[in-house]
């Protein structure tokens, strides 16, 4: 998807700081980071949404790259949170499925 800012990213026309990337997903530093540890997670493959994924097995290896970014970034002791944001009031801004890992810091809940 040319147009796409998470497949531009994915390829590199648009620089990112990478923290993990496999054969499927790349992972990289929000950049508005909303807790001391933000990083994006993406398939390389587009998916607009969690709405349009029809691949059981990308959301599990999103999932298991999580993990193990988390434990990268030394987040096991305290822990973490894992979200992905879907449509208008899901608060999605980029059409590329996307998880965020958050940690370092106690979040509230439930979120605003
Ligand atoms: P969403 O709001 O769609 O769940 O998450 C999109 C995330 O992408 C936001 O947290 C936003 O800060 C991040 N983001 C948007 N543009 C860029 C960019 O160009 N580079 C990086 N590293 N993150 C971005
Ligand atoms: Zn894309």
């Amino acid at each position: 998807m040319a147009d796409c800012l998470f497949c531009n990213i994915v390829n590199g026309d648009v620089p990112s700081t990478k923290v993990y990337e496999d054969n499927n997903v790349y992972a990289f530093r929000d950049i508005s980071p909303q807790a001391p540890t933000h990083v994006v997670i993406v398939p390389k493959e587009h998916f607009a949404s969690l709405k349009e994924v029809d691949n059981e097995a990308i959301l599990g290896k999103l999932l298991m790259a999580a993990q193990k970014i988390a434990k990268q970034e030394g987040l096991d002791d305290d822990g973490y949170r894992v979200v992905i944001n879907t449509g208008k009031d899901g608060g999605q801004t980029v059409d590329h499925l996307h998880l965020h890992l958050l940690g370092g810091r106690y979040l509230e809940w439930p979120p605003g």
